[in-house]
């Protein structure tokens, strides 16, 4: 299972030493050599267990499928990097709207205490 890309739909057949990986990084992790790019890709389906090569030199909209059981296998990564990314964004945003908000509430009701002091002690 990579890690990687929690929704891989293939492995892929690393040209350079005819090992399987499930990404480039899987790759990266195991091998102590860049992954050599080649125009003809071999996938192996992770739905159907099947191999098929693809001229990635020629790619269509229908090389997504693959060719024994339709299974789309090009579809937009999931990747832990990319939600912890959102998570975090997401975090700072709210700390920040939060913090104006508390600050906001706060210069109110500081005016709200100088107002009724100010009337009480003019009262
Ligand atoms: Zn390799
Ligand atoms: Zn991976
Ligand atoms: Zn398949």
């Amino acid at each position: 299972m990579c890690k990687h890309i929690l929704n891989a739909q293939v492995a892929i057949r690393a040209p350079c030493c005819k090992r399987w990986f499930d990404c480039a990084e899987c790759h990266a992790a195991v091998t102590d050599h860049p992954l050599r790019k080649t125009d003809e890709m071999v996938f192996a389906c992770k739905k159907c267990k099947k191999a098929f090569r693809k001229d990635m030199t020629d790619y269509e909209e229908e090389d997504e499928f693959c060719p024994h059981c339709d299974n789309q296998y090009v579809i937009n990564a999931v990747t832990p990097e990319a939600r912890i990314g959102i998570e975090t964004e997401d975090i700072r945003v709210d700390n920040r709207v939060v913090k104006d908000d508390r600050f906001r509430v706060k210069t109110e009701q500081i005016n709200n205490i100088f107002d009724i002091d100010g009337s009480h002690m003019l009262g």
